[in-house]
């Protein structure tokens, strides 16, 4: 895409709903992934516009080209930089396993035979809960996007789920859910911005530059703390 210029516009793959690193709210996207790289473009000087689709789309869609990057809370894996490279990290998570609030029987993986625990299709979390599958004894619920997948513990139709710890903490402070996320957690893992391999390396390093500009500067910092109180 272009603009009137006819300089590139970059597009932009976000989850569609993933706060607090992206969501929409009043028609807007929000949240930090959404403020990082409308920051970074502004201080590298160039355009952005955000597509918004399931996690489970980015990673094609990259590959296809219809988008130039994404931002979308997405753990660097060494499976992915088989396809994607990936930016300095930008942000520390990992997965918790989390349960209703009144679950007092689910306190490790350990305690998940023959329950139901839900994931999220194309992440971490449903992955590492595919490959352990067999040694905890667990049925495996798929869902498109976060939201869905808190419902179905909070219903009780699943007893169990997997999110990345920052949003997991997110949900239930704002929107009040009866889950809680058990002590251990699961895995460390660190969010970067994705582009295909071996052909975006200018525009990621324009990415890295930006980024460590706000880290340098106290932008990074007041985005963050504008969305996760410490
Ligand atoms: N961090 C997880 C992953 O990369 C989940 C990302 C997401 O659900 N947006 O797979």
């Amino acid at each position: 895409v272009e603009n009137s210029e006819g300089e590139g516009i970059y597009t932009v793959g976000i989850d569609t709903t993933y706060p607090p690193f992206e969501f929409q709210k009043s028609g807007e996207y929000q949240g930090i992934d959404v403020e990082l790289i409308k920051a970074i473009a502004e201080n590298q000087g160039f355009e952005i516009q955000f597509r918004p689709m399931d996690f489970i789309g980015i990673i094609p869609a990259l590959e296809e080209g219809e988008l130039d990057l994404a931002i979308a809370g997405m753990s660097i894996t060494e499976e992915r930089k088989e396809v994607l490279d990936f930016s300095d990290p930008y942000f520390d998570a990992g997965l918790a396993l989390v349960t209703t609030k009144d679950n007092t029987e689910i306190n490790s993986l350990e305690d998940l035979d023959g329950k139901i625990i839900a994931v999220k299709s194309g992440t971490t979390g449903s992955k590492f809960v595919g490959e352990n599958r067999e040694k905890y004894g667990y049925r495996i619920a798929y869902f498109d996007d976060s939201p869905s997948m808190f419902l179905e513990v909070a219903n009780g139709h699943a007893q169990a789920l997997v999110e990345d710890y920052p949003v997991i903490a997110y949900a239930i402070t704002t929107r009040n859910l009866e889950l809680k996320t058990v002590e251990e957690r699961l895995t460390g893992e660190q969010y970067g911005i994705a582009v295909l391999k071996g052909k975006h390396g200018e525009l990621l390093e324009k990415i890295n530059e930006g980024l460590q500009q706000l880290r340098d500067d106290g932008t990074y910092e007041e985005i963050v703390t504008k969305y996760i109180k410490s």
